[in-house]
């Protein structure tokens, strides 16, 4: 920690010093433990924060830190942190250690436009940068040597607002620097580090600040500072810039810049993973410096490739950046020199085979870039692989198109503490523990141990503590700012924690279908309405600020939630983030999911959902072509149909569940008032989930995939593949093979 933010935090005890360190590392936020440290010194202090503990130990009275500075118990509850702390930030036995000690050092970079970390770092939009942020996580749990790169927003954090007519206001709201978990990088004399993005004119300076992510380091840049011109320190000021221009300075600085601060920070690597084609031109500026360093650039690009991993999301042309190639030539005339090559060269690199005028196209670059691509599911691979199947047309077909490594999520963090301390009693006795080897499917067998009882009245605190929360949220929204329902009956106030609760809650794309359940309003009113099996929904979910088309959706979602034939049984909770989506994917009772196939690349909230319990009725997209097995939840949307007749039939689809299933499944309670059937449903659904879409499967399969092939060509010597010597791996593909199902995890 630097003496400049230590000064800052002079009044915390000596004795409980070393709360400011574990405020400024996000191993706090997945270790509940920790969580309860901060939570401990005052509970009010804690909630007024929103659970940030950099902003709590700022504002709090220096009474409450002296108290416990003072409390013996909590000094010993605090040294056992603090040990516990120490020790996974200092030890050199991990996963990665033990099945990868023998081989030459070779870091991986991570390139991102957005993490979802923490909600006091909000320098994400959705699904993709939560899969970024949860990939930090695992990387620092295994012991992977990655260090990651992205964009500090500064206008980041956009906050929604429903008027009275349904249409969603963004109110942005300005980073706090003060509160959010990051420091700045210094250079060598202790001034603010300043680097500059090569090649580009009229020049572009980034400024550097660190989050340190248990382990994992993420370098974060600022463009704005004082040396910029007013137009360049609006680079790093908002997610996704809209304007095309702006997007490309903005990816510009992300590739090329975010390349140049690594070499500056003299962090070496000799391997790439862009998580989406936002960061691409990384893969320039590597090629440059090899060029720079006397290779030819043929030599240059086919290093390069060889050490990259490509990670697209996107299953339709008009989701991918494509440049206009005035604008790329404005930006890189000086830059094809410097790569040794001409102008077509360079555009050819961009260059969408079947369609070559278009542009220059960030996945196009990003594929011929790279030897290693993948999707993020099984569907989406090979959605890609048809997508950008002439990009191989003719090169000897023995280059696959894209791979895929299905998505994971971060068990720590989504899974609840209580449900985590359930899973401790009942499925923890083997060693050496469950929490060690969650990716382990044998693990989870044990879930029958649970009694059904427990299970059950765990899920019923958990959706009443959801429920509270709502309720909560919306009184302060009243209290303090005067807004939310006036209306009664439309609120959360109404909601009823007996009831069977349906969560939808998701960015607001057109795609994801947020209107879908309301086209038969008669029959889902008969639904929510029916008096002996009442059903309730809470929708939410923000529309990105200049996709008129989602505000759109949302206005006519928002509309009927005003509908009198809803009231108390439909709501829409406002300004949804990880916040609130944590109490979501924790306690609904059933996770809805009804995106336009096969536009769903993954999904992960339902992943969140089924670790908990919650169970999934979802379209078979995405993941849930690969996660439903016919007893762990519900699936529809088989039969493709035209994009016309799509939507009655999947919604007819929804209610034929919820009337013939769902419903009657939920109801049927016997004599102990526990709907057995559900209960074993939840208990299949986290059985066969929880360990295949965590993310430790998911980077134990990219790393144990690439990093052996990275190794190689980094080496430049031959080697040998199956480097794998993890008993567990062997367990798992006998496994996977023997049920038949995707995941093989190291075995191709
Ligand atoms: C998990 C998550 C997402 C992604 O959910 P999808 O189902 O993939 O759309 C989006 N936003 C938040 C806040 C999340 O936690």
């Amino acid at each position: 920690m630097e003496d400049s933010i230590r000064d800052q935090f002079d009044h915390v005890p000596e004795r409980i010093s070393g709360l400011v360190d574990l405020a400024y590392n996000l191993w706090w936020s997945w270790n509940q433990e920790a969580r309860v440290l901060f939570k401990q010194l005052n509970h009010q202090a804690w909630r007024r924060s929103a659970h940030n503990p950099i902003r709590m130990l700022r504002e709090i009275p220096v009474e409450f830190l002296n108290q416990a500075a003072n409390n013996p118990a909590y000094c010993r509850r605090y040294d056992i942190i603090m040990h516990r702390f120490r020790n996974y930030m200092n030890t050199t036995g991990t996963w990665f250690s033990e099945n990868y000690a023998n081989h030459p050092p070779l870091t991986l970079a991570y390139f991102s436009a957005e993490y979802g970390l923490h909600h006091s770092l909000p320098i994400y939009a959705g699904g993709l940068g939560f899969l970024a942020g949860d990939h930090l996580k695992e990387a620092s749990d295994l012991g992977i040597p990655l260090v990651a790169v992205g964009f500090l927003y500064s206008q980041g954090y956009v906050c929604q607002q429903i008027d009275p007519d349904g249409w969603q206001e963004d109110i942005t709201q300005p980073l706090d620097h003060d509160a959010a978990p990051i420091t700045r990088v210094l250079d060598a004399e202790g001034n603010d580090l300043i680097v500059r993005v090569p090649n580009i004119d009229p020049p572009i300076y980034v400024a550097v600040w660190k989050v340190q992510v248990g382990r994992t380091p993420l370098y974060l840049l600022d463009t704005d500072i004082p040396c910029n011109n007013p137009e360049n320190r609006g680079i790093s000021a908002r997610l996704y810039a809209v304007g095309l221009e702006q997007r490309l300075r903005q990816e510009i600085v992300l590739g090329i810049g975010g390349r140049r601060v690594l070499h500056t920070l003299g962090i070496e690597y000799s391997a790439v993973h862009l998580n989406e084609g936002h960061p691409a031109f990384a893969l320039l500026e590597r090629i440059r410096e090899r060029v720079e360093g006397g290779m030819t650039f043929e030599e240059a690009l086919e290093e390069v490739r060889a050490t990259t991993i490509f990670t697209t999301h996107t299953p339709v042309p008009a989701g991918h950046d494509v440049f206009p190639l005035d604008l790329i030539e404005r930006y890189f005339s000086s830059y094809y020199t410097a790569l040794g090559i001409d102008r077509t060269r360079f555009l050819h690199l961009g260059a969408n085979p079947e369609q070559p005028e278009a542009g220059f196209n960030m996945t196009a670059l990003a594929l011929r870039l790279s030897a290693h691509h993948n999707g993020v599911s099984r569907a989406n691979g090979a959605v890609a692989s048809d997508m950008w199947r002439s990009l191989w047309h003719g090169s000897g077909g023995d280059e696959a198109p894209a791979d895929y490594v299905t998505n994971g999520v971060h068990l720590t963090t989504w899974l609840n503490t209580r449900m985590q301390a359930l899973y401790n009693r009942y499925i923890g006795p083997t060693a050496p523990g469950w929490l060690a080897e969650h990716d382990n499917p044998l693990v989870w067998e044990l879930i029958d141990e649970i009694p059904d009882a427990e299970l059950w009245n765990l899920h019923l605190w958990l959706k009443a503590k959801l429920i509270n929360r709502l309720r909560e949220r919306e009184r302060l929204r009243w209290t303090m700012q005067r807004v939310g329902s006036v209306e009664p009956g439309i609120g959360s106030a109404f909601l009823d924690p007996s009831v069977l609760t349906i969560g939808f809650a998701r960015r607001f794309s057109t795609y994801k279908r947020a209107y879908l359940i309301f086209e038969d309003p008669d029959r889902l009113k008969r639904i929510v309405n029916n008096p002996w099996r009442p059903v309730q929904i809470i929708f939410a979910g923000k529309a990105h600020p200049a996709d008129r088309e989602g505000k759109r959706m949302l206005q006519r979602i928002y509309q009927h939630t005003q509908d009198p034939g809803f009231w108390g049984r439909v709501v829409f909770i406002e300004d949804y983030n990880n916040h609130v989506a944590r109490y979501m994917v924790q306690g609904a009772d059933v996770w809805l999911n009804n995106p336009l196939p096969p536009m769903e690349a993954s999904g992960t909230s339902g992943m969140k959902a089924a670790l908990n319990g919650v169970l999934n009725l979802s379209i078979l997209d995405g993941w849930w072509l690969e996660g439903y097995n016919g007893r762990n939840g519900w699936a529809f949307g088989e039969g493709a149909a035209d994009r016309d007749s799509r939507d009655s039939i999947d919604a007819a689809a929804i209610y034929d569940l919820l009337e013939r299933e769902v419903v009657p499944l939920y109801y049927d309670r016997s004599i102990d008032d526990i709907p057995h059937g559900w209960v074993r449903m939840m208990k299949e659904s986290i059985r066969s989930n929880a360990p295949r879409f965590s993310s430790r499967r998911m980077v134990k399969e990219y790393v144990g995939r690439y990093y052996p092939l990275l190794l190689k060509a980094a080496a430049g010597t031959p080697y040998a593949v199956s480097l794998i010597k993890d008993s567990q791996a062997q367990a798992w593909r006998g496994l996977a093979e023997g049920a038949g199902v995707n995941g093989h995890p190291f075995s191709r």
